[in-house]
């Protein structure tokens, strides 16, 4: 088998050949009509070498990929439920057991470290997981009773909606196109995926084991592009979409599908804050805060990107912060297995994106307590864990979300005001509380603006949590993922209203002001006797 050898500070892992990256990429539905895109150049981020072309899919193709998901659709939707499970039983199983080279795929396109790679792979299995054991009672029929007792009954199903499309970001690329999928595909609908160009090789492979795990042929479509070159196709012939990206790109998903009267889900982006309250346990903040705001090298939508501390804790938790911080930049490294803790950020572009941020703080008047500089010396994109603080509200950083591993401290004396600050933000996708006084914390918890609240964590206990839905509120999305919401939304639902005796046409010949007498006498009985 041809090997891929390159230049450069790592090399591939040898299971990842030339053949087996042609045989993915090859997957992508492209060039049906003729009318062939340019492929893209696919890089190992570490190295910046070429690890193979992807196909880029036309409107058409996106077009054809839609109608062969939905020509397979049909005969899913067929199968028993326990049959549909089948597979994704079998689909758990097969990503366990292929974490390694998932792995692999993921760390090539986006960087981030072993040990987050593999992290990132457990999300699936988790959600799978979760719907094998609940997707019978969320997506059976419910029997609600009708308007009038005994005579009339009323029934709520669920239908698949058809072909779902779900387009998936770079920086979790085999988690949100796996997860999201997933369910999906359990309540019998086709999907047509669409991951980010630079991360596609991971969801390719997602999609192999999902045809050994059983699924029938067609069912799941890959198309790949340029968002704005195949989104428009990708929706004008979806039934729902389900989006996982930045606010401003959910703004557009959210317009084109209000255009064809589809429903969407839009997971979108965050400027989240944690606030540590007077009586916080620093042994338990500093740690877990260190993941909260690193952790991807700080490319999670829920990471933490301010920090209010209590005055009395707050000069501790810098000192503390910071040297842990400097120790997590010195196990910061490219290699393909578990030693580094630290990776690189998806591409030199963002890395741009990030270092501005930050250059416009400085410049604006911000401390740089620790990091701010790039680290060339390890890989082309790879950026210093950075702690600000004097931010203030004219710096890009301030209100704009960095995506990088980059935070800023406030010092607060008055709980109110930290809770001002933290909701002042057109984002609510995460918040976080430190308290050893979990009811305080609560109570807290209840004023922060956010989908997501974590008391006395960052963002795992919340995303952890697969039986309840999450989602973000404000300018951060609109629907949730997880829970029952997480399944029933990539389902219609279908209102069967059954009448077992037409009992109004029995007072069709009476005097219209007797009939509404009995109607009144009617209704003030069923509000006695609480039905309806
Ligand atoms: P992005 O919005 O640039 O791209 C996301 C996906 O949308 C990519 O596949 C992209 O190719 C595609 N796309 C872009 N324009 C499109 C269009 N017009 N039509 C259809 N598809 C289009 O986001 P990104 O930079 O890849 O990801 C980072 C962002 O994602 C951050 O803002 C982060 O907070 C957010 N995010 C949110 C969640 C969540 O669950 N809330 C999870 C992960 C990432």
């Amino acid at each position: 088998m041809e090997t891929i050898t390159h230049s450069g500070a790592t090399t591939l892992p040898p299971r990842i050949t030339k053949t087996f990256v042609d045989r993915l990429t090859a997957m992508v539905t492209a060039g049906t009509a003729g009318d062939k895109r340019d492929p893209y150049e696919m890089i190992e981020v570490y190295t910046g070498a070429v690890v193979g072309e992807l196909p880029q899919s036309s409107p058409e193709d996106v077009a054809a990929a839609a109608a062969k998901a939905r020509a397979a659709q049909r005969e899913w939707a067929s199968w028993p439920l326990a049959r549909r499970l089948a597979v994704f039983e079998r689909m758990h199983e097969l990503i366990l057991s292929e974490l390694e080279t998932i792995a692999d795929l993921i760390q090539i396109g986006s960087g981030k470290t072993r040990r987050m790679s593999i992290e990132e792979s457990c999300d699936p299995p988790m959600v799978i997981s979760h719907y094998l054991k609940h997707a019978k009672r969320i997506l059976k029929p419910v029997k609600r009773g009708g308007a009038m007792p005994i005579i009339a009954s009323s029934t709520e199903h669920h239908r698949p909606k058809g072909v779902v499309a779900v387009i998936a970001p770079w920086n979790f690329p085999f988690a949100v196109s796996m997860s999201d999928s997933a369910p999906a595909l359990i309540a019998g609908n086709g999907v047509v995926l669409k991951p980010d160009n630079k991360t596609a090789l991971c969801t390719l492979y997602g999609v192999e084991l999902l045809r050994r795990a059983g699924l029938p042929d067609g069912l799941v479509q890959v198309v790949c592009g340029a968002g704005p070159d195949v989104g428009p196709s990708l929706i004008e012939n979806s039934d729902y979409v389900m989006f996982t990206g930045s606010t401003a790109t959910g703004r557009t998903i959210g317009e084109l599908a209000g255009r064809h009267l589809i429903g969407c889900s839009l997971e979108l982006g965050g400027k989240n804050p944690m606030i540590v309250l007077d009586d916080a346990d620093l042994d338990e903040v500093v740690p877990s805060t260190v993941f909260s705001v690193y952790g991807n090298s700080g490319q999670a939508c829920m990471h933490i990107e301010r920090i209010y501390v209590h005055e009395r804790l707050h000069d501790e938790f810098v000192r503390r912060f910071v040297a842990a911080s400097e120790d997590l930049g010195a196990k910061a490294g490219a290699s393909y297995d578990y030693e580094p803790e630290f990776g690189s950020l998806v591409s030199t572009d963002h890395l741009a994106r990030v270092a501005g941020h930050v250059e416009d703080a400085e410049a604006k008047g911000a401390t740089v307590l620790t990091g701010g500089k790039a680290r060339p010396d390890l890989g082309p994109a790879f950026y210093e864990p950075t702690v600000l603080t004097g931010v203030t509200a004219e710096m890009a950083h301030a209100t704009e979300e960095t995506f990088g591993p980059v935070v800023t401290i406030y010092k607060f004396t008055d709980e109110q005001e930290a809770i001002r600050q933290a909701n002042a933000t057109t984002y609510g996708l995460n918040a976080s509380v430190w308290s050893r006084n979990l009811a305080r914390a609560e109570r807290l918890a209840q004023r922060l603006e956010a989908g997501n609240i974590n008391i006395n964590d960052g963002f795992v206990a919340s995303f952890s949590a697969k039986a309840t839905p999450s989602g973000g509120i404000k300018q951060s999305g609109v629907g949730t993922r997880h829970g029952d919401d997480g399944l029933l939304k990539y389902t219609d639902t279908i209102h069967v209203g059954v009448q077992k005796k037409q009992v109004l046409s029995a007072r069709a010949n009476m005097p219209y002001p007797k009939q509404l007498k009995s109607t009144l006498i009617s209704l003030r009985l069923m509000r006695k006797l609480r039905i309806r």
